[in-house]
């Protein structure tokens, strides 16, 4: 079950959920912006995804056989994104992470990999690793039952601190195998990467010898057809997908240059393998979500709605009074409301937040049929079935729950 463990309360059981709505059990119906966490772009339930899903099934749900529609969702993916000639298909965006970092770690012949602290790829052992704080700090399991071990080839930097990433390489670059990162951070709420980052990412990787993997779970055809890469111009060596290009069924991907994917097996000695990757239903899913997101002007129609969105809810915070204590960040159609000043460029800022004030926003707008995440420290989603109506009627309902969280503030 889905906890709102960070809010309180109890989270209403959905039953069916249809374009920008999610109506629960007791018929109460939402404006969604949780949008599945990312994967519901085009809404919910969109007629050709749901087509493409019920014609695939009826020929059987997985064959642990290769398919075509297996073959034209990765042309689909390689054309959209000229880093990645070869892919792999997983089931999850965590078996995706793990995967990669192996694959980086067997190209490589090194053990370390550095993340940014504040930043998630999946639960896998060595990823789930944040704590500490200063420049750099080694890493340390951030949940029990994770072995010390498993962690202590994970070193965290600041994310958006070239300098603290240019010390960590200083110290030990001949012993890293990879910098992996959310090109846009998303998981410590939405931060965008300060001007140059990504590129001086790129450079000391290659300075040093090691991969940068751009974790592009949420941003892959969200930000733009070719993802965050194509957005701020740096090309990874390995790129991390899943969510959008799933269409709502479960998966996950991982591809970068022919060289390096031809390390994995069989070919290459790097192990992997998923008794369900592939399987059709989720192929035809994710190639009927990614036809319809080429339609004309589809991301410029995202964009503009998810701007106005953004500057609603800047309108009702200047409103609430609380222009400098509400930081609302937007890149495209991610959108986070901090409860902390402006600007939140980092983990450090992002987590001064005040928790208590987010979740009694979130029970006002929930009590206004909306439906945000039940977390402070998670993106919001537009959609392309999020109307006007939609987003005016979201700012006007946020200026009333803003003032009612500014008590918590003053
Ligand atoms: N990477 C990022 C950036 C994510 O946001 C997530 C999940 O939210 C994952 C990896 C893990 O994906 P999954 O939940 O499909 O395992």
């Amino acid at each position: 079950m889905r906890s709102f463990a960070a809010v309180g309360g109890e989270p209403p059981l959905i039953a069916r959920a249809k374009g920008s709505k999610i109506t629960d059990v007791d018929d109460n119906t939402y404006i969604d912006y949780v949008g599945s966490y990312g994967p519901s772009i085009l809404g919910h339930a969109p007629e050709p995804v749901v087509t493409a899903i019920n014609k695939a099934a009826r020929h059987g749900a997985s064959y642990g056989a290769p398919t075509e529609s297996e073959t034209k969702l990765a042309e689909a993916v390689t054309a959209a994104l000229p880093s990645i000639e070869k892919i792999r298909f997983v089931s999850s965006g965590t078996e995706a992470a793990m995967s990669a970092v192996r694959l980086a770690r067997g190209a490589t012949g090194r053990a370390k990999v550095v993340k940014c602290i504040g930043g998630y790829h999946g639960h896998a052992d060595a990823m789930l690793v944040s704590a500490g704080s200063g420049a750099t700090t080694l890493g340390v399991p951030s949940c029990p039952g994770i072995p010390v071990g498993a962690a202590a080839d994970t070193i965290l930097t600041p994310y958006n601190d070239l300098a603290a990433m240019q010390e960590v390489f200083g110290e030990s670059g001949e012993t890293i195998a990879a910098v992996l990162v959310e090109p846009v951070a998303a998981n410590m709420g939405v931060v965008p990467p300060a001007e140059g980052y990504l590129a001086g990412l790129r450079n000391v990787c290659d300075a040093h010898g090691a991969m940068l993997i751009f974790d592009e779970v949420i941003t892959g055809f969200r930000l733009s057809y070719g993802g965050a890469q194509s957005l701020y111009g740096v090309r990874p060596d390995v790129t991390i997908l899943g969510k959008i290009i799933g269409g709502g069924m479960p998966i996950g991907a991982f591809g970068g240059a022919a060289g390096i994917m031809s390390r994995l097996a069989p070919e290459g000695e790097v192990y992997q393998a998923g008794t369900l990757s592939g399987n059709p239903v989720t192929m035809a899913a994710g190639l009927a979500t990614l036809q319809a997101l080429q339609a004309e002007g589809f991301y410029e129609s995202l964009e503009e709605r998810s701007a106005a969105l953004g500057l609603g809810l800047e309108a009702a915070a200047r409103e609430a009074d609380l222009a400098d204590k509400v930081c609302i960040n937007r890149v495209g159609s991610m959108l986070s409301c901090f409860f902390a000043p402006p600007p939140v460029t980092d983990y450090a800022g992002a987590t001064v937040a005040n928790t208590k004030a987010y979740a009694t926003y979130f029970h006002a707008m929930l009590d206004a049929g909306i439906y945000l995440a039940p977390s402070q420290f998670e993106a919001m989603f537009v959609s392309a079935a999020h109307s006007d109506d939609d987003i005016t009627q979201t700012a006007s309902a946020s200026a009333k729950a803003l003032r009612a969280a500014a008590r918590l503030m003053a």
